[in-house]
């Protein structure tokens, strides 16, 4: 079976109902845009993946929606604005992504812009992903229009970040805080696709793929495409747990690399961007445990790969080989017995990052 599209680009949601697990957000977008109350400027803000950008998108349509918009707040995706909005044939949409476009000479050229009519909708809609990323000066410009903003226009910004928005944009938008999305909806969402994909896949499977996506629809729908692209249309625990051991690899192999480089800053920042992306920390500690006792394994025999890790794949062995000439096996037992005290602690404190810091720090300083 061919799965050759995105799952997520094919099931993005076309309308609000469809969004998961953000009710009270959706519930007041739709209420504004059916009573015509609509703000100039939103701010939307919340883990990655959790439907920001399909929610911009939708609110765009239903702003500038011809029909149906006007009856229920919906979008009707069958009016010629909601069409082109969907086909991405229109300038009066505008998304730009801040991550790539932190000069002020791309805000300023945006907000030159803002003052124009629209070329064809009602409104003229940016969306500024990532908002967070942009920079001093872009800030100013933006904010300059955020306090005269033109009628026809609408900003829809969205960050992962909100400290790092400035607090003077902050008191000219509409907030609205997005929620991880319960493990119970993601398999809802999940089941619904694998039906339409006509591929069978346990409950079980599914669930596991919604833990690993630790509530980001996005994260759980390109694992579900990873698993389709190299599963057949019969899909088990076992397959999906297969694919979650090379995603967690990474993550841990690269943990391990910042430590034989003794790099302590490394390390915490890259604990504090896990946290962030919703990384549970005692699973990832748990994971890291795993893969430094295989690690010290191989340093005593490398056959004990078929008794200890018989899941790694060759590239994954040799990485770790490779990895294991610059670690003593002193040093890493040192860590295996602090991360093992770290593990009870993990559990009670309310920075889970910490335990594991300290362990690294203990070892290597
Ligand atoms: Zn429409």
């Amino acid at each position: 079976m061919e799965h050759n599209l995105v799952l997520y680009r094919k099931y993005r949601p076309q309308s609000f109902s469809e969004i998961l697990g953000q009710e009270h957000i959706t519930q007041t977008l739709v209420n504004s845009v059916f009573q015509n109350s609509i703000a100039h400027a939103y701010l939307l803000y919340g883990p990655r993946g959790t439907g920001k950008t399909s929610i911009a998108r939708l609110f765009a349509k239903a702003v500038n929606c011809e029909i149906d918009a006007k009856k229920s707040g919906e979008p009707c995706n069958k009016c010629q604005n909601c069409l082109d909005i969907n086909s991405q044939r229109v300038l009066d949409v505008v998304e730009i992504d801040a991550a790539s476009n932190t000069g002020v000479d791309n805000i300023r050229d945006l907000i030159d812009g803002v003052k124009f009519n629209p070329s064809q909708l009602k409104y003229k809609v940016f969306i500024i992903d990532e908002v967070h990323m942009l920079s001093k000066g872009a800030f100013n410009a933006l904010l300059k229009t955020l306090e005269e903003p033109p009628k026809h226009a609408i900003f829809v910004l969205a960050t992962t970040e909100i400290e790092k928005v400035p607090e003077t944009i902050l008191s000219r938008v509409q907030r609205f805080d997005f929620k991880r999305i319960s493990i119970k909806k993601i398999i809802e969402k999940l089941t619904h696709i694998a039906k339409k994909e006509k591929v069978k896949i346990d409950e079980d499977a599914l669930r596991v793929v919604a833990q690993l996506a630790e509530g980001g629809m996005r994260d759980a729908e390109s694992i579900l495409t990873r698993i389709f692209s190299v599963s057949g249309d019969k899909i088990t625990v076992e397959d999906v747990e297969n694919i979650a051991g090379a995603t967690n690899f990474s993550k841990v192999s690269k943990f391990i690399d910042l430590f034989s480089d003794k790099n302590i800053g490394g390390i915490v920042a890259y604990l504090n961007t896990l946290k962030e992306e919703g990384s549970d920390m005692q699973e990832f500690l748990k994971a890291v445990m795993k893969y430094t006792r295989n690690l010290l394994m191989f340093q005593i025999d490398q056959h004990l790969k078929n008794v200890v890790a018989s899941d790694l794949t060759d590239d994954q062995f040799e990485y770790m080989i490779n990895q294991n000439k610059k670690l003593k096996s002193e040093d890493l037992k040192r860590l295996l017995s602090e991360f093992m005290e770290a593990e009870e602690i993990v559990k009670k404190t309310s920075i889970p990052m910490l335990p594991i810091e300290l362990a690294v720090m203990k070892v290597l300083s």
